[in-house]
């Protein structure tokens, strides 16, 4: 671990039982680190157990092993007691889902939805406007609820709320899964600024390979619980040297493509 790194995760690991008996293993030793600013991609398939590592990093699945450090300070198994020590850990790391509209609340406006936030961190309620219109969400949209926002719009709430916390690290889990292309295109390039503005590190976690192309420094492939290849993004998807890489590369329609190259990659794994 360097000066820089802000996140560590060391042999996370999460076994769970399998209603027949015996169980599965959905993280096996799952180890990175990501710098401060900095963001890290987790691909793999369905299955993969990217979630299993996402929620291992918040706190919402206690790993059977492994801890998770931010900026060197490890992060108690626990929920702590109290709620400064709870309103702390949760600066630490916030999480966006692939679904919003299950945590936002119903009755909430855009504004006071944020508001609340803030208001919850301690902050003053000022700079909600802003913080919606640093996601691009308007004076219109800032008078809505949930319902009468777009899935991309809500989406755009869950980071804006996300940020009010002024959390140091941000895990988006499948965020963008749901949404149209120019969508997707849209909040991955707030993603981005965001990062630029703020410094906020990301762990990026989707079955996209073009979408963590292009918000992410470093990329981690998971498959059946196993990271079986990381590195430099640019690296890993150009030139992957794992064939479970290989795989899902070949799997991604493009120029040139053809089924029978994913099959056969497939076949030979
Ligand atoms: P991914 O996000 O890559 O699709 P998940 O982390 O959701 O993968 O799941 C990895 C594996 O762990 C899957 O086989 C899944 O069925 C299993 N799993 C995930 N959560 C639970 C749970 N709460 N109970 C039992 N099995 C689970
Ligand atoms: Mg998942």
């Amino acid at each position: 671990m360097t000066t820089d790194t802000l996140l560590e995760a060391r042999g996370l690991s999460k076994t769970y039982p399998l209603p027949g008996g015996g169980s599965h293993t959905a993280a096996d030793a799952v180890t990175f680190t990501v710098p401060r600013g900095g963001a890290l991609g987790i691909v793999g398939e369905s299955g993969s157990g990217k979630t299993t590592v996402a929620r291992m990093l918040v706190g919402l699945v206690r790993p059977d092993t492994g801890t998770v450090t931010v900026a060197g300070r490890p992060r108690e198994a626990r929920t702590p007691r109290g709620k400064q020590a709870r309103l702390a850990r949760a600066r630490e790391i916030q999480m966006v889902f692939q679904d919003p509209y299950i945590s936002l609340d119903p009755r909430l406006t855009a504004r006071d939805c944020v508001r609340t936030a803030l208001r919850l961190h301690g902050r003053d309620e000022t700079p909600a406007e802003a913080l919606l219109d640093q996601v691009g969400l308007g004076t219109r949209e800032a008078g809505a609820r949930p319902r009468e926002l777009s899935g991309g719009q809500r989406q755009r709430l869950a980071i804006a709320r996300s940020l009010a916390v002024d959390p140091r690290i941000l895990v988006l889990d499948e965020a963008v899964a749901a949404l149209d292309v120019s969508i997707q295109a849209q909040i991955l390039k707030l993603l981005d600024e965001i990062r630029g503005d703020t410094g906020v590190a990301l762990v990026f976690v989707s079955h996209d390979l073009a979408v963590v192309r292009h918000v992410t420094d470093e990329v981690l492939v998971m498959r059946r619980g196993r990271v079986v290849e990381q590195g430099p993004t640019d690296a890993v998807l150009s030139a992957p040297e794992d064939p479970y890489t290989k795989l899902l590369l070949a799997s991604v329609p493009g120029e040139g493509w053809d089924p029978a190259d994913a099959v056969r990659a497939r076949a030979s794994l």
